[in-house]
């Protein structure tokens, strides 16, 4: 994600009904319930517990008159426990049925948790279908920090969707955690004049009495705040790049001429980073470009990125460089945040030091030179301590500075080994910090733990560069 505007620092809601939905008593013939938490203190009520989605079928219908979306979710779920009931995270709507495996369930709701209890416990490792069919006009997130996430619908009715952390919930029954991975297919049903975009390829667009349905497939393993189903007036180009990727872009007509030149960088782009970061993580590329200025950010959406407005090529190498981290290499926990955000950060460092800007050390320096005042030194990048602040200036701006901070230490050969030995070894799962820093220590042979102990976990401005 990048920011455009300063937001607020809000406090984190506690949530007492993630507490309470916790106690469950156990069910008959050894079945228990799923939790209803992926256990991430930043976002308790976010992800859930017993099962693993292998792949969403989702079937959306959306009205840009009257801003009504219906759904119908087709989860593939594979159960981790025996299991007599289990949630899922979803907010507004109203859920009209649920199935698993064809059979009714029975199901009940709670903030933002969806309690389905099928008629027969399911068994550990047995894959079943689980149906939500929804209706109603979807409401965004407010995030402890005060920005809007999930599906945010502008005054024209275009749909912004952008999940993260936490908006999945707003228009999909899921499990929205980035722990759980899983493979899409997303079909769109929109009137005729207007498009809908997802993430990865298209594979199909087909009108019908006044409607086109756009359907999509991720065929990579994707987090659910990753995910997009944005809907506009877009301006739309397909192109397959010389190294044979398919890209797709779609622009809204009033940012299509600043954003132009700016996408057209994007195979470039592409081509840079997998020098410096290894092969592309995806079978698909390409752009959202809308013209929601008040959402204030732009985000990852894994093999498009969406931007609020046209992007300057710095956002755009920002967004690419995510794709390996955050997308194919996903963290498991929100504190981890700087895998994603301070890795980006480097990646727009490296281009400006290769494109007449700032080399990385005097931006490393620019940086240290900041007061101990500045936000900047607000708390470490590596312990945010709380969902307000991940996408506040450490994880990014320090996240960096912890990076560049170790290529000094290491040197360029083995600083950009560990990044595409990185991106390999965790291709399309996870990583850690703690794996970070073992994987930084293997490949350059050197003790790391005072270098990562100031730089991505001591308080305050270090006292020397
Ligand atoms: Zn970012």
């Amino acid at each position: 994600m990048l920011s455009k505007i300063s937001r607020p620092l809000l406090a984190l809601v506690a949530t007492p009904v993630v507490a309470a939905l916790l106690v469950g008593a156990s069910q008959g013939g050894g079945a228990t319930p799923g939790s209803a938490t992926a256990g991430d203190p930043y976002f308790p009520a976010s992800g859930n517990g017993g099962y693993h989605v292998v792949h969403y079928g989702l079937d959306l219908g959306y009205t840009p008159e009257t801003k009504q979306l219906q759904g119908a979710a087709d989860l593939t779920v594979t159960p981790t426990q025996r299991l007599g009931s289990f949630y899922l995270d979803f907010s507004g709507m109203t859920v009209d049925s649920v199935r698993v495996d064809g059979r009714r369930a029975e199901f009940s709701r709670s903030g933002t948790e969806l309690k389905v209890t099928p008629q027969r416990s399911l068994d550990r490792g047995r894959k079943v279908h689980v149906v939500v069919t929804y209706s109603g006009v979807p409401e965004n997130v407010v995030d402890p920090d005060g920005s809007a996430d999930g599906w945010i619908i502008q005054p024209d009715g275009s749909v912004f969707v952008a999940n993260e952390p936490q908006g999945a919930m707003t228009w999909f029954p899921s499990n929205s955690h980035p722990k759980d991975k899983s493979t899409y297919d997303v079909a769109i049903t929109v009137p005729n004049g207007w498009t809908a975009v997802s993430n990865g390829r298209l594979r199909d667009q087909r009108s019908h009495y006044g409607k086109t349905t756009f359907s999509w497939r991720e065929s990579q393993p994707m987090a659910a705040y990753l995910s997009t189903a944005s809907i506009g007036k877009f301006q739309t180009e397909q192109y397959v790049t010389a190294g044979g990727l398919p890209v797709y872009n779609a622009v809204a007509p009033s940012q299509a001429a600043e954003a132009g030149p700016v996408l057209a960088q994007l195979p470039a782009v592409i081509d840079w980073e997998s020098r410096l970061f290894g092969r592309y993580p995806f079978d698909a590329a390409g752009s959202i470009v809308a013209d929601a200025p008040d959402v204030g950010y732009a985000l990852e959406t894994q093999t498009r990125p969406i931007y609020d407005r046209a992007p300057d090529i710095g956002t755009l190498v920002h967004e690419t460089a995510h794709q390996w981290f955050g997308d194919s290499v996903t963290l498991t926990k929100w504190q981890d945040i700087w895998l994603n955000e301070g890795f980006a950060t480097y990646a727009e460092w490296l281009w400006s030091a290769e494109h007449g800007g700032l080399t990385t050390a005097q931006q490393f320096a620019a940086d240290y030179a900041l007061p101990a005042t500045d936000s900047l030194w607000s708390f470490p990048a590596g312990d945010p301590g709380d969902g307000g602040h991940i996408f506040a200036k450490p994880p990014y701006e320090r996240g960096a500075m912890v990076l560049e901070k170790l290529r000094q230490t290491v040197g360029d050969r083995a600083f950009f080994t560990i990044l595409r030995t990185w991106a390999s070894e965790n291709r399309h799962g996870h990583g850690t910090s703690a794996e970070f820093i073992a994987l930084s220590k293997k490949i350059s042979h050197k003790n790391l733990d005072a270098l990562f102990t100031t730089w991505l976990y001591g308080k305050g401005k270090p006292a020397t560069p």
